[in-house]
C-alpha cells in the first residue's frame, strides 16, 4: 500500500499523482492520511486518485513532531503500508526522519525522481547544488520518502471514482514540550509559488527604487508575482524573504519566469528550473542564467524593461 501524507492539502494533492502512478505499477492501493484535518472536502482526494483517505481527529494545538511522528507510525501499521510519501515542507522535513527511525525503515527525503526498477523503488534527488543527481534503490519496505512541493500536477477531479474515508481515533503519548511563542514570518503576503507569471529581479538593479520598472512589466501579465535573487533580499533587503527564489528561497513553477539582471548561479536556478518558459534579460552575452532560458535578451536592464513593456502595451491594445 502506498501511504499519503502532508499537512498542506496542495502537497497531498500533487503526491497523489505520483502515487497513484506507484501503485497502479506495484498492484496495490492508495491511501491519503489526514491528521487534525478540519478538512471539509475530504472526497477531494479520492476525486484526485485515492483509494481511500484515513482521517484521524486528534485535538492538537500546534505541531509538535514527536507527536505527529507517532500517530503517523500507527496509521503505518493499522494500514500495512510499505511506501510512504511526505510531502517536503518544514513540517514534513522534521517528520519523515522520525517516522522512518520509529518504524526502522528508510528514508530519502527531496526527492525529485521516483520510479520502480523491477521489485525495487528508485529515488533520485538532487545533491551539490544541482550539480549531480544522487539514484538511490530501496532494498526493502516500509520506505519513507519526502517529495518537494511543485514536482508534480494534481491528477484532475474525476467525479466517477469512488473510494473510503476511514475515520479511527490513533493513542499517542502526549510531548511535554510547550510552544511559548509562534512568530509570524516577516512579509508581504506575495505567494511566488503560485504565480502563474514572475518577473525576477537580481542585483543588475542599482537601486531599491527600480525594481518599480521590474513592477510595471509584471503588472501586465497574467497571475504576476515579484520574485527576487538572494542578494536582493537577503543581503540588500530591498524585497522581503517571500520574493526570494532558489535552493535557500522559494521553488517555483511559473507559466512564464522572467529573469532580471540574475547571473544564473547553480543555487538560483535549483528554486526555478521547472518554469515552463524562462526569459533571461542580462547584459552580459556569457551569465549562465542564458544557459537555462528559453529567450535571452543581451542588453542593458535599464533599456530593455520600458522597451518590452511598451512592446505588451502596444500588443494588447
Ligand atoms: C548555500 C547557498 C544558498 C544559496 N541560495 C540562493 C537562493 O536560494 N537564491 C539565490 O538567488 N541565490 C542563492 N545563493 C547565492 C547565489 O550563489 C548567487 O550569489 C546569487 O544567486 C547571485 O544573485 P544575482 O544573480 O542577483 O547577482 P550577481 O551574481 O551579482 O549577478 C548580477 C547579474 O546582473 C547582470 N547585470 C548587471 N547590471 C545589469 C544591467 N544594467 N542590465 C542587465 N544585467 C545586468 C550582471 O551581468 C550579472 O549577471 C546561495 C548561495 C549559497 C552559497
Amino acid at each position: 500500500m502506498v501511504l499519503i501524507y502532508s499537512d498542506e492539502k496542495n502537497l497531498s494533492l500533487e503526491m497523489l499523482s505520483k502515487g497513484r502512478e506507484l501503485a497502479d505499477e506495484l498492484g496495490k492501493e492508495l491511501t491519503v492520511a489526514i491528521i487534525d484535518g478540519g478538512d471539509s472536502d475530504i472526497e477531494e482526494y479520492i476525486r484526485r486518485g485515492a483509494d481511500k483517505v484515513f482521517a484521524v481527529d486528534v485535538d492538537l494545538d500546534n505541531f509538535k513532531v514527536e507527536e505527529y511522528a507517532q500517530i503517523l507510525s500507527k496509521i503505518v501499521e493499522k494500514t500495512g503500508a510499505e511506501t510512504v510519501l511526505i510531502g517536503s515542507n518544514k513540517d514534513g522535513k522534521e517528520l519523515a526522519p522520525r517516522l522512518a527511525s520509529i518504524l526502522d525503515a528508510d528514508c530519502v527525503t527531496d526527492c525529485t525522481g521516483l520510479y520502480m526498477e523491477g521489485d525495487s523503488l528508485v529515488t533520485e534527488r538532487i545533491i551539490y547544488s544541482g550539480n549531480a543527481i544522487s539514484v538511490s534503490a530501496f532494498t526493502g519496505s516500509p520506505r519513507v520518502v519526502t517529495i518537494p512541493s511543485k514536482l508534480f500536477d494534481p491528477l484532475l477531479e474525476d467525479d466517477s471514482r469512488s473510494g473510503e474515508v476511514i475515520r479511527e481515533e490513533v493513542e499517542f503519548d502526549p510531548f511535554p514540550s510547550q510552544i511559548t511563542n509562534v512568530q509570524q514570518m516577516e512579509c508581504e503576503g506575495v505567494n511566488v509559488e503560485d504565480a502563474a507569471s514572475i518577473v525576477s529581479c537580481g542585483r543588475g538593479f542599482k537601486n531599491k527604487e527600480d525594481i518599480k520598472l521590474a513592477e510595471e512589466l509584471a503588472e501586465l501579465l497574467p497571475g504576476e508575482a515579484i520574485g527576487c535573487s538572494r542578494p536582493v533580499s537577503a543581503d540588500l533587503k530591498w524585497l522581503s524573504e517571500d520574493h526570494w527564489v532558489g535552493l535557500s528561497g522559494h521553488k517555483v513553477k511559473p507559466k512564464l519566469y522572467v529573469a532580471i539582471g540574475i547571473s544564473g548561479q547553480i543555487q538560483h536556478i535549483a528554486g526555478m528550473r521547472d518554469s515552463d518558459i524562462v526569459v533571461a534579460i542580462n547584459k552580459d552575452p556569457d551569465a549562465l542564467i542564458f544557459k537555462a532560458a528559453d529567450y535571452g535578451i543581451v542588453g542593458d536592464l535599464y533599456q530593455v524593461l520600458p522597451k518590452l513593456a511598451d512592446a505588451i502595451k502596444e500588443k494588447k491594445g
